[in-house]
């Protein structure tokens, strides 16, 4: 029986994941997430959390479940569980499947200014911005030295440690489900430059629509080589 380890923490690992359980066959499905995040997807299926414990972690892992087939759901900027996950599945010599959300390509009436890190965003931002920064905590720390700069920052899950900014408002919780929602949010407080990376996907492309609505420039972080 086809053991398949699925690292997920996206909603297209979700979706992947329900239909590997709606196929019916007979394999055995372990969907894995990071933890970074509260709650967990509702799934039919094993649901571990936590890291592994680097590449060997994986290979234990992996030889202890009989895992035969790795799909990499992960996020296109999760780089490390991606490496890990090919270096171990070439050890083990099982199958590796990558699913990549494709990026954001530039539309008509987008101002995107594209930079390649946090660090060269944050140098890039307009001096007495209002910036509506749409990164996960991790990420964030780079932007605290722009003292002149007002921060509407959204993320998933309340920071475990209190923000270092100056000037900022903190809004938690998942990107809004309408354009509309999108547009209110930039439009009330008064957004004049979005900051975010080009994940891909439904979810939080609705921003950068709203920001073309708008006319609103967006720093866009490339993805990593
Ligand atoms: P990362 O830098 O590539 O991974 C750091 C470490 O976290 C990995 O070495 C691994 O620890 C653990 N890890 C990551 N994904 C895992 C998974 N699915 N299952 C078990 N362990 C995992 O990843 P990240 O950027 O911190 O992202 C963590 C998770 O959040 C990923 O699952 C990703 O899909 C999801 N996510 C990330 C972003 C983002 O912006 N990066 C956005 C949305 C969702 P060990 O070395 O101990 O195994």
């Amino acid at each position: 029986m086809e053991t398949i380890l699925v690292l997920g923490g996206t909603a297209e690992a979700v979706t992947k994941t329900q239909e590997l359980i709606g196929e019916n066959t007979n394999h055995n499905i372990i969907y894995s997430l990071a933890g970074r995040t509260t709650g967990q997807p509702k799934l039919n299926c094993e649901i571990r959390i936590g890291g592994f414990g680097g590449i060997d972690g994986l290979i234990k892992f992996i030889a202890e479940n009989n895992v035969t087939k790795i799909i990499d759901a992960t996020h296109p900027y999760a780089l490390q569980i991606s490496k890990n996950a090919r270096a171990a599945s070439n050890k083990k010599n099982i199958t590796y499947n990558s699913l990549l959300r494709a990026e954001w390509e530039k539309q008509d009436g987008d101002n995107w200014v594209n930079v390649s890190s946090t660090l060269e965003a944050a140098k890039t931002i307009p001096n007495m911005s209002r910036v509506f920064l749409a990164l996960g905590k991790q990420y964030i720390d780079v932007f605290q030295t722009r003292t002149d700069c007002y921060f509407v920052i959204r993320m998933v899950d309340n920071p475990e440690v209190e923000l270092g900014f100056k000037s900022h408002k903190l809004l938690t919780g998942r990107p809004s489900t309408s354009i509309e929602e999108e547009i209110t949010l930039l439009r009330e407080n008064e957004i004049q430059i979005i900051i975010c990376r080009n994940s891909g996907g439904e979810q939080s492309y609705r921003k950068i629509i709203a920001a073309r609505e708008l006319s609103i420039p967006v720093i866009m972080i490339n993805r990593p080589d």
